[in-house]
């Protein structure tokens, strides 16, 4: 901890050598560890602290937490409901906002109480201890115009249903990735994917038959309510991706090798190098730099 309170005022101290104080979630006695190797903290005397979801304070907690002010740091927070009680690394009072830095792996079971507890909450994690990786720029606009072009109203012909070549096949499969990792078209998610496998198999009776206009007939009612449905989805989902570009900004393809941030609801912010991603779906993050994190949440 960086802070533990005063026996006596109850006002909060830093550590220093000799100081001792108590703690302010469980009153159990601390004392203050100012050595050479670990940064300057307080650590309980005896018993291990009853707020079980504090993790051991690295420097780079300490760093991350520097960027706001004191009294927003180790917030301790009640539910009044239940009489649970926790400290949050950072409260943002006028936006009611938790910011959890997380350094080491946390369980499902554990983040999905937190956002319980805290409602509302950003996490920034620490990409060191997570295998993080960006692989690639997100060229987000080509792919929305090979799809504006494949389903153009003007252009789109029953027939071009039937005979997608691979490389088309391919574009949807990675238009329908797209469209469904954005948080905004989770509606869309079930629609699109229904309407891909029917094309899939569609087309792939197609190929199989050698003679693909026997199965037009058989195929040519569902065809047309395909054309509907997809032209419906499609349009709302364009409008969507397009305001998701206006956002601007540097959108990469990432992998994270920790499973448990899928279970996460809150926003996810992950510190690589220099630099802060914040996830927007299982494999797309966009770049924001600390800097204007920082300034964002902390005025
Ligand atoms: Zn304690």
């Amino acid at each position: 901890m960086e802070f533990a309170l005063d026996k006596i005022s109850g006002s909060r101290l830093k550590a220093k050598k000799g100081l001792q104080g108590i703690c302010e979630m469980c009153a159990s006695p601390m004392i203050a560890k100012c050595g050479e190797i670990m940064i300057h903290h307080w650590a309980h005397v005896a018993s291990p602290c009853t707020d079980s979801w504090k993790e051991n304070e690295s420097q780079w907690h300490r760093e991350w937490k520097s960027n706001f002010p004191e009294e927003w740091r180790e917030k301790a927070l009640n539910d009044q409901a239940t009489g649970e009680r926790h400290r949050a690394d950072i409260y943002v009072p006028d936006k009611e906002l938790i910011i959890e830095f997380q350094h080491s792996h946390i369980s499902v079971e554990n983040i999905k109480s937190r956002e319980k507890f805290y409602k509302k909450l950003i996490w920034v994690i620490n990409a060191e201890n997570q295998s993080f990786s960006i692989n690639s720029v997100m060229k987000l606009t080509n792919i929305i115009e090979s799809y504006k072009q494949l389903y153009n109203k003007k252009q789109l012909k029953i027939n071009d249903l039937y005979y997608l070549d691979n490389r088309q096949i391919i574009e949807l499969r990675n238009l329908h990735q797209l469209l469904i990792s954005k948080t905004n078209l989770v509606t869309y998610k079930d629609n699109i994917e229904n309407i891909v496998k029917t094309f899939m198999s569609m087309q792939n009776a197609v190929m199989a038959s050698h003679s693909p206009h026997e199965n037009y007939h058989c195929i040519i009612k569902s065809s047309v309510l395909l054309h509907e449905l997809l032209e419906s989805i499609f349009e709302k989902a364009i409008e969507s991706v397009n305001n998701t570009l206006k956002e601007k900004g540097d959108f990469y393809h990432y992998t994270l090798s920790s499973k448990t941030w899928k279970y996460a609801k809150m926003p996810i912010f992950v510190h690589h190098k220099d630099s802060l991603y914040l996830l927007k779906s299982d494999n797309v993050c966009k770049l924001v730099s600390i800097e204007e994190f920082c300034r964002k949440y902390s005025s």
